[in-house]
């Protein structure tokens, strides 16, 4: 099972595919995570990107399909994975096609105002990268898993998120047409719980 989660910023796709993760044992493969190691153990990459990032804009195409294509060589993913934040423009799409057999695309469909609620509250672990929200019930900010004090992510400002939008709006947002044209597409209201949204997906799934 070879999965894309596709949506806006904030749309929910590290947490439902954190959950998926445990459900069938395929790896998450997010390029902001992979990004994101880069810069904090300062590699020539990660300070390549770091600013571009922080800016809400997005990386090059050529830096993440490489990432991409590198990473599902492993043999983790021999049986499956999931893409969480890639593809984000049609070139990378296409790219991907060319190493990668896509079994569905779920599109976590929601209102941009609602993500910048959201991102505005969203919290990480900075070891095991446990992701939570402030506006979620009996929020703390100890990570559960291991421990640590959450933090907020950097590009988490207000005008990174009205760029990422943007950005979204503009380059990524036409991958759903990309996609329904192939028969890959599965649209999900993630205006609703996390619960919710992965028992929705699950359903589709089996
Ligand atoms: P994410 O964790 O998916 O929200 O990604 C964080 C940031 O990493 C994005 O705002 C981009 O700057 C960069 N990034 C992640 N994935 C991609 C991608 N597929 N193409 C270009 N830039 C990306």
């Amino acid at each position: 099972m070879n999965l894309i989660l596709l949506g806006a910023p904030g749309s929910g796709k590290g947490t439902l595919a954190k959950r998926l993760q445990e459900k069938y044992s395929i790896p998450q493969i997010s390029t902001g995570e992979i990004l994101r190691d880069n810069i904090k153990r300062e590699t020539p990459l990660g300070k390549k990107v770091k600013e571009i990032i922080d800016r809400g804009e997005l990386v090059s195409d050529e830096i993440v399909i490489e990432i991409i294509k590198q990473r599902l060589n492993e043999s983790d993913c021999k049986n499956g994975y999931m893409l969480d934040g890639f593809p984000r423009t049609v070139e990378q799409a296409k790219a991907l096609e060319e190493f990668a057999k896509i079994t569905l695309v779920i599109n976590l469909e929601i209102d941009n105002e609602k993500v910048v609620e959201r991102l505005l509250g969203r919290r990480l672990c900075p070891i095991c990268n446990y992701s939570t929200n402030t506006h979620w019930e009996n929020y703390s900010d100890i990570c559960p898993k291991c421990g640590a004090t959450l933090v907020k992510r950097e590009d988490d400002t207000e005008e990174s998120i009205r760029e990422r939008l943007n950005v979204y709006d503009k380059k990524t947002a036409p991958l759903i047409a990309y996609y329904k044209e192939r028969n890959l597409l599965k649209g999900f209201n993630c205006d609703d719980t996390p619960e919710n949204i992965f028992n929705n997906v699950v359903k589709e799934l089996n």
